[in-house]
């Protein structure tokens, strides 16, 4: 079978302002990725935009009506410090949900092995009631929870390999011992949680913070020691990733130096773990990733491990 890619050009209308690191361009990278062999014989598909009952599956009610309340007409609405909405927000914020949910229908549907969603904006600091650190609605948890409310799954595992850990992923987990979550990231660095003592219920959170500077060496231990075991274990029935390419080495937000080959190995690893517990089926979403150049290298190592696992 295939790959499938879930993108939406109304992910490009949400605008956050000048200067904002997280910007229009990073998804136009991602699409130009998207155009080069191997990728362009990919399936496309529009990303719909997400309902307000699959949003609240992991957000107060209250807050998704606030968001879809304060979509400006003209000019900006300030969510928090650095998230922000532009008049073309409403769409992109619903489909970069949207997307997710789309693509665990598409994958627990047996019309792809594993599938892409690239869009933004980010989603993995957006807490139940709280939008952060560029992120609205949390989408990879949105399409979590709609896999086990539409699916009849049980056993849901997230990895989060952005260099920031997720928090908004695991305040929706923590609490139940079904739902499993694991981040790589550095730290310090925003915002400032991800400790390993924060285990969740069960031990069903897993945290590996790795200090600024960490390289492949320590990010390849990171995740064999502390994050493949504990997936492995945890036995999902889908693993959803929080494909975020800011750990690289360009990114001007962090201080990680991983290249793309250590985006592709990582990959490769999780796709072990899906294969022996769920037929390899794999659902990624775009999360961070601030260099142009350093994005286009991730995604596209990301890809082509994602590709091979198909
Ligand atoms: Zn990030």
């Amino acid at each position: 079978m295939t790959t499938l890619i879930f993108t939406h050009p109304d992910c490009l209308g949400h605008d956050t302002g000048p200067g904002h690191p997280e910007r229009p361009e990073r998804l136009d990278t991602v699409l130009q990725v998207l155009e080069q062999e191997p990728f362009r014989r990919l399936e496309r598909r529009p990303a719909p935009e997400a309902t307000v009952e699959q949003l609240a599956r992991v957000h107060e009610r209250a807050y998704v009506d606030a968001v879809l309340a304060a979509m400006p007409e003209t000019g900006y609405a300030r969510l928090d410090a650095d998230t922000l909405l532009s008049p073309g927000s409403r769409s992109g914020v619903l489909r970069a949900a949207g997307s997710v949910v789309a693509a665990v229908d598409a994958v627990l549907g047996g019309e792809a092995d594993n599938a892409f969603c690239a869009v933004r904006p980010c989603g993995h600091h957006a807490e139940p009631a709280r939008a952060m650190g560029f992120c609205v609605f949390n989408n990879i948890a949105v399409g979590a929870l709609h896999a086990r409310a539409q699916h009849g799954l049980t056993r849901i595992a997230v990895v989060d390999f952005d260099v920031h850990h997720g928090n908004g992923t695991q305040a929706m987990f923590a609490d139940d011992a079904n739902l499993f979550f694991a981040s790589t990231h550095q730290s310090p660095l925003y915002p400032g949680t991800g400790h390993p003592e924060e285990r969740g219920v069960a031990g069903n959170i897993v945290n590996a913070p790795l200090p600024p500077f960490s390289g492949s060496v320590e990010f390849r231990r990171a995740m064999e020691r502390d994050i493949l075991p504990a997936l492995d274990s945890f036995a999902p029935e889908l693993l959803l990733i929080s494909a975020g390419f800011d750990a690289h080495a360009r990114d001007p937000l962090a201080q990680l130096q991983l290249t793309g080959a250590d985006f592709e190995w990582a990959t490769r690893q999780l796709a072990l773990v899906a294969d022996r517990h769920c037929g390899g089926k794999i659902v990624s979403a775009l999360e961070g990733g601030y260099d142009m150049t350093g994005l286009a290298e991730g995604c596209a190592s990301h890809l082509q491990a994602l590709m091979r696992a198909a």
